[in-house]
């Protein structure tokens, strides 16, 4: 396998893309589906940002530095890597936020006769309390769908559904595409949360009618901490798209200080109030890295698959048999890019993994999570990640 592992590094098209980043010797990072690795040159831009743009040009650089228009200039940076056009893409706020913003508004898209709200039986849980918040104030009805019956379950009743693309937990892939036509067909609003796809794999927002999309920039998009999240809205709504935080920052003239609200054109209704410009600019910077001439979404997700399978053929030649079972789809259409391992006292077996230098996650009670990012992990960190994971499975008790 190791020898397997060399040969697979020395053909990657994207091994040249690892030096774009910041990594640490030693350790094999597989946690960049929960936050994306420091790119190298972030630190030094955000300097300049810092030092210059805020300390010498201080408030001029809402214009002169380009802040004041930054949320709409990093949604366009981002916008082909969801396969969306110019001017869908908004850089704002938390996924949590926006996922409230696109259901709300989402349910004002539709008529008043529609009375319920479908969410994913499985989702991460901000988007299931948001989604609960949003039902009792719009007086909705909450339906739990799992993401394979929404086509089956959505009909004339339903506002909106609203999915993940990727499961958090198992790293399903779910049918955008499909689902997305069925929600449409039934005269609904999809949302869907990208949070694991985004810069995993291409989605193809505009191609397949998504109506509103909502995803993260600090897992596969590597924008650092708490760094501001993305709302889509498809062009056919932009006119209509009522937010239901309406702030000054998404008003047609803000600089007016109008007392009555008149909302932006555009995806800019999407706004709310003052960006947060040091982790959007953080995020910015981080998007170079799709600048480098190795780098694209369809490379990303031919090495995302390659090192999932070789990951997993690694855990079944080295793991002791029976110690654990995937729980991620084996069919490539349904896989996203990471793996979850079910696993008995999975809690200690991730600290033994951590302690020796390979950093993955743990979904309670029992799951083992790594994530792919195939920008900077390469097939000798899987080899090695599953050959760690099978010297850890084989000292401790069963
Ligand atoms: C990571 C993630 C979030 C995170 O939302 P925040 O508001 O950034 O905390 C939301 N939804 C999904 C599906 C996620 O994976």
């Amino acid at each position: 396998m190791a020898a397997r592992a060399r040969h697979l590094d020395d053909t990657d098209a994207l091994a040249p893309a690892r030096e774009l980043f910041t990594l640490n010797d030693g350790v094999v990072y597989l946690d960049g589906n929960s936050l994306g690795a420091l790119p190298a040159h972030v630190p030094g831009r955000i300097g300049d940002v810092i030092t210059r743009q805020w300390g010498e040009l201080g408030i001029r650089s809402w214009g002169e530095s380009g802040w004041w228009t930054a949320p709409e200039r990093v949604g366009d940076r981002i916008a082909p890597l969801v396969g969306a056009e110019r001017g869908t893409v908004v850089v704002a706020d938390s996924t949590s936020v926006n996922v409230f913003k696109a259901l709300v508004a989402g349910t004002r898209l539709v008529g008043e006769e529609r009375d319920e709200i479908l969410v994913d039986a499985t989702t991460f849980p901000t988007d299931g309390y948001i989604a609960q918040s949003a039902a009792r104030l719009t007086g909705k009805r909450l339906v739990a769908v799992e993401p394979a019956d929404v086509a089956a379950r959505v009909g004339p009743r339903t506002a909106v559904a609203l999915v993940n693309h990727v499961d958090f937990r198992t790293g399903r892939l779910h049918d955008l595409p499909g689902t997305t036509r069925a929600v449409r067909a039934a005269g609904a609003i999809a949302v869907w949360d990208l949070c694991h796809s985004a810069g995993a794999l291409p989605v193809g927002l505009g191609e397949h009618g998504v109506d509103l999309a909502v995803g993260c920039t600090y897992k596969f998009l590597n924008g650092g901490p708490g760094s501001p999240a993305f709302l889509y809205v498809a062009p056919r709504h932009q006119g209509v798209f009522d937010s239901p935080l309406p702030g000054w920052n998404s008003h047609a003239d803000p600089f007016a200080m109008a007392p009555a609200y008149a909302a932006a054109d555009g995806v800019l209704r999407g706004r709310v109030g003052t960006p947060d410009i040091l982790s959007l600019l953080a995020a910015d910077a981080a998007l170079d890295v799709w600048d480098h001439e190795a780098v694209s979404i369809g490379a990303v997700r031919a090495k995302s698959l390659a090192l999932t399978d070789f990951f997993l053929e690694c855990v079944e030649a080295y793991a002791p048999a029976g110690r654990v079972a995937s729980i991620t789809p084996a069919a490539h259409a349904q896989r996203g890019s990471q793996v979850a391992l079910r696993c008995s006292r999975a809690p200690a077996v991730m600290e033994a993994l951590i302690a020796r230098g390979v950093v993955g996650d743990l979904r309670r009670p029992d799951i083992l999570r790594f994530g792919f990012t195939p920008l900077y992990v390469g097939f000798a960190d899987a080899e090695r990640a599953a050959r760690v994971l099978a010297g850890v499975l084989a000292e401790g008790p069963a």
